[in-house]
């Protein structure tokens, strides 16, 4: 379903990416993790066409999209959540998804009830909770139906029972019958979620594998802690 070769991206002297191979085979839920700054936004970013990578190659299903506009990728069914949620500030929850999605009121509202935000429908954007803004977000990237869907740390900053409800919300409305690749650093979600998981590391990709054989390499435990916990 995605594949990519070779993804190069460069900041100035800082190398974000550098020759990145990854597949996403139709139907899974990659894991992608790392220490920040490792490149796992940037990386998301290329797939979905708000950064160009220098190198390399996208393709998502058999179409090659390298270099392709962010709308254009978007209507091709790839649909995403960012690390840091915007929205609408002035404008209450409903009006928040409907202006996004052109959805009817009716739709709207089920897609709300779905995501848990019904009660919050009429506040404004502005006075929502990080686990509401998540969930607002998440509603917004689903509302288009993707067949792909890019989380980047959909339960940065919840509360542990934010974190659960976010877990089975992600596999009861989200994830099925999808493909995506899913960014946390919550490694117990990654766990419960993702079959594979591939570790970044100053823009290299260091591992992957299963995520309970992964997590204990070395080189892993190195990479987020340091040379000193990796010898402990
Ligand atoms: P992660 O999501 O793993 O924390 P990022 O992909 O956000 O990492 O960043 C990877 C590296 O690229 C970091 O060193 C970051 O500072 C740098 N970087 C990311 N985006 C930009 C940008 N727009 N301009 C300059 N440097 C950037
Ligand atoms: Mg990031």
């Amino acid at each position: 379903m995605l594949t990519l070769a070779g993804i190069a991206k460069r900041f100035g002297g800082i190398e974000a990416l550098t020759g990145i191979d990854l597949a996403v085979p139709a139907g899974s839920l990659l894991g992608l993790i790392g220490p920040n700054g490792s490149g796992k936004t940037t990386l998301l970013n290329v797939v979905s066409g708000f950064t160009a990578p220098d190198a390399g190659e996208v393709r998502i299903g058999a179409t090659e999209v390298t270099g392709w506009p962010p709308h254009r990728i978007a209507r091709l069914g790839v649909g995403r959540t960012l690390q840091h949620p915007r929205v609408f500030s002035r404008l209450t929850v409903l009006d928040n998804i409907r202006g996004d999605s052109r959805l009817s009121a009716g739709e709207a509202e089920a897609l709300l009830d779905r995501f848990g935000l019904s009660a919050q429908r009429g506040r404004l954007g502005d006075e929502l909770t990080i686990g509401e803004l998540r969930r607002l977000d998440l509603a917004r990237a689903v509302a288009r139906d993707p067949r792909l869907l890019l989380l980047d740390e959909p339960a940065g900053g919840l509360t542990p029972s934010e974190t659960s409800a976010m877990a089975d919300l992600l596999s009861r409305e989200v994830l099925p019958g999808r493909t995506g690749i899913l960014i946390e650093h919550k490694m117990d979600l990654i766990a419960a979620l993702c079959p594979c998981v591939v570790v970044l590391d100053f823009g290299r990709r260091i591992a992957e594998g299963a995520p309970s054989e992964v997590l204990r390499r070395p080189e892993v435990v190195e990479a987020y802690f340091g040379t000193e916990g990796a010898d402990a």
